[in-house]
């Protein structure tokens, strides 16, 4: 028989919500483990300056501030294992499976927080101009081009709203849209519409991210998705903004999941279908997505683990056992 340790809480994905929930836990004696991902830090790992995180009034990079987030939840004895996981077995109230390679990870509870990553548009350079004038975040990254012209892709409502923000520092905004119809709300479009330096131009399909001189980003080639004709639009900025998708390929079988992927949570909870499996952060979220927000939930993902935790004593029917083991119950949860 194996004699796998049963911990009390396992947290996947190693973000600000990931960290944050950590941090809670951690500080709850809960003694929780971390497998944060081989690239730990999620999105913040791919993002130069943080201004609009509170409590630094100066700004700070992404990975250092990712860094800070790891280095809190560790001063309070969380545990990280810095690789991904291949595979989870779920189940509704009973030990969670966790799976990397041949090691075998079992919780009683867990939280999921792998996040989600921006959809890219797949074209050449566009990876490679990323952080030389290619962004995929207009909240965090529009203010670094005051006075410059630049691209937003996307029809939806997040283009939208990133070209309304942006369109505050840039000296003119080309809204790039592939289709005449637009998915985006009509107020969001209406809103976009007033600004007086956004124009629109459709129905284009970006086909090149080109550099200059100077290795940054000069221009995005597009194609009339009518004539076939191609051009170049001349910008120093091109902000991709075509959705997110949550990485929840290794659960979607297993818990409720929408039908673009987010795991469903219960109300305002971060409670999932299954009993002792909590969501936070970009999982769950397809609205805000900001560093704090995701932050925010992980907290209440540590608090509802806690609660369950404490209010599911186990029995000698407990469906923490394995296989008629007994499990050996961590200090600090108040039970006898
Ligand atoms: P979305 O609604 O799925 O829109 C994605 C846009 O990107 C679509 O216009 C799509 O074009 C385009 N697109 C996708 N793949 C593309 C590709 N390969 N090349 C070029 N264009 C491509 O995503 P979203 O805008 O991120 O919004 C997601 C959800 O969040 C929505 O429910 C939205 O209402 C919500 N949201 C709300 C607000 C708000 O109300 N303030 C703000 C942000 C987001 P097609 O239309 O041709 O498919």
């Amino acid at each position: 028989m194996s004699e796998t340790k049963v911990e009390n809480l396992i947290i996947l994905g190693g973000g600000p919500a990931g960290y944050t929930a950590a941090l809670y836990a951690s500080r709850a004696n809960l003694d929780p483990l971390v497998i944060e991902g081989f690239q730990w830090g999620g999105q913040l790992q791919n993002t130069t300056d943080v201004e609009n995180y509170p409590g630094y009034p100066d700004g700070i990079m992404g990975p250092e501030m990712m860094n800070e987030f790891r280095a809190q939840a560790e001063r309070f004895g969380t545990r990280f294992i810095t690789d991904d996981a291949d595979r989870l077995e779920l189940s509704d109230g009973g030990v969670q499976r966790i799976f990397l390679g041949e090691d075998e990870y079992v919780a009683k509870a867990v939280i999921l927080a792998m996040g989600a990553e921006p959809r890219r548009l797949g074209i050449p350079g566009e990876l490679e101009l990323g952080g030389r004038g290619v962004s995929t975040c207009g909240v965090c990254d529009g203010a670094f081009f005051k006075g410059e012209d630049v691209a937003v892709i996307g029809g939806g409502d997040s283009a939208m709203e990133d070209s309304i923000f942006i369109s505050k520092y840039a000296d003119k905004l080309t809204s790039v849209h592939r289709r005449d119809e637009y998915r985006a709300s009509r107020i969001m479009r209406d809103r976009a519409a007033e600004r007086p330096n956004i124009e629109f131009k459709t129905p284009f399909v970006p086909e090149e991210f080109l550099a200059g001189d100077d290795g940054k980003l000069r221009a995005v080639r597009l194609r009339n998705a009518d004539t076939d004709e191609t051009e170049e639009l001349e910008v120093g900025g091109a902000f991709v903004a075509i959705g997110h998708i949550p990485r929840s390929e290794l659960v979607a079988e297993q818990v409720g999941t929408d039908e673009e992927g987010y795991v469903l949570t219960d109300g305002r909870s971060t409670r999932t279908d299954l009993d002792g499996v909590f969501a936070v952060g970009d999982l769950v979220d397809h609205t805000y997505r900001q560093a704090v927000t995701a932050a925010g939930t992980g907290c209440m993902g540590a608090l509802d683990a806690e609660w369950y935790l404490r209010d599911t004593p186990p029995s000698p029917e407990a469906h923490w056992q394995r296989g008629g083991e007994p499990i050996e119950v961590a200090p600090g949860l108040g039970r006898g």
